[in-house]
Order: structure tokens, then C-alpha cells, then sequence
């Protein structure tokens, strides 16, 4: 039997998940220099804060969670309108959850389907599906897939990160 590589890929992304979980349980209570090490370099990669580079705000998102347990507040794309297409014409929202349908079973299943990956994008359960996740997954997902764009699709959120960081900058404080 053929194993698809995105199976793979999900199986490791799903191992990766478990382990961010309990990484994140134990940052919050851990002491070694290590661990303080890690949150000092993300706090320096979300200290580099300009209106062009949309990182930081990732960055100082990924120190909220490991360090505070906050939920993740970075948009990604793949919960707004992107999707993963592969080979094999598995479709998923994302790669870090189960695949939505395929869309050469769709043709398959019906030869005049001219839309196939609409169809199963645009299915109501898949988006009810995605949906959940927003509320659920996605509020403990670290992936940094495309942040670019997703931070870019929800503007305010950047430039509300900018300005709280030159409020602070001008009373002095240093972040
Ligand atoms: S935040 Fe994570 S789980 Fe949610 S859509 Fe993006 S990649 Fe998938």
C-alpha cells in the first residue's frame, strides 16, 4: 500500500502539537536558564517592531503562549481563505488538521463537477468544521504557516501592536 507523504506530515505535525502542549505547561513554571533563554530571544524578535515587518507581532504572540498560557491571537490564513491542495487531491483548511475531501473523488463521483474544490471548500459541515476550529485548535497552534498574510488580512490587530509599543516607548518604558 501507498503512504501518502501529507499522512506523514500529519502525523508529525499532530506529535508536534502534543508536544507544544506540554511544552507550554512547562515553560510556565520552569526556572532553567534554557527555558528563560528561549523568551529572552523571542522578546528580542518581537522587539523588532516596524510597520513592514509582521513578525514580531508573531513572535511576541508565541512568547505570550509558552510564557503566560495566553491563547493564540496571530491570524493565520487557513482559517480565513486559503486551503492545501496535494498530489493525491486531498484538500484540507489546514495541514495540522484531518483533510476535508478530495477533490478527484469529487470529479469521480460526478463527471460534470467543473468546481470540485469549491464544492468541497464552500460544503457547509467543512465549514462549520473550520468554524470549530477557530474556537478550539487553532487557539493553541503555534504555526507560523503564512503569518505574513494572515497578519496582513487583520491590519488592526498589527497597528494596534505598534502603537502600544511607541505608547510605551514614549513614557519611557522599554517594552
Ligand atoms: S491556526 Fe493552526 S489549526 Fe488554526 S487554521 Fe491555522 S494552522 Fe490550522
Amino acid at each position: 500500500m501507498t503512504t501518502n507523504p501529507m499522512d506523514v506530515i500529519r502525523m508529525a505535525l499532530d506529535r508536534e502539537k502534543v508536544a507544544y502542549r506540554r511544552y507550554t505547561e512547562y515553560a510556565r513554571s520552569a526556572t532553567e536558564p534554557a527555558i528563560r533563554e528561549l523568551f529572552q530571544f523571542l522578546a528580542e524578535l518581537a522587539a523588532d517592531r516596524s510597520a513592514s515587518n509582521f513578525e514580531a507581532y508573531y513572535w511576541n504572540d508565541m512568547l505570550s503562549m509558552y510564557r503566560d498560557g495566553r491563547s493564540r491571537q496571530t491570524p493565520c490564513p487557513f482559517a480565513v481563505d486559503s486551503f492545501v491542495l496535494d498530489a493525491y487531491g486531498d484538500m484540507y483548511y489546514c495541514l495540522s488538521e484531518r483533510k476535508i475531501g478530495n477533490c478527484l473523488a469529487a470529479v469521480e463521483k460526478d463527471p460534470n463537477s467543473s468546481h470540485p474544490c469549491s464544492t468541497i471548500y464552500y460544503d457547509p459541515e467543512n465549514l462549520a468544521f473550520r468554524e470549530a476550529l477557530t474556537r478550539s485548535a487553532c487557539l493553541h497552534c503555534n504555526s507560523g504557516c503564512f503569518v505574513n498574510i494572515g497578519i496582513k488580512k487583520d491590519l488592526k490587530k498589527h497597528l494596534l501592536f505598534l502603537a502600544t509599543r511607541r505608547s510605551r516607548q514614549g513614557q519611557g518604558a522599554d517594552g
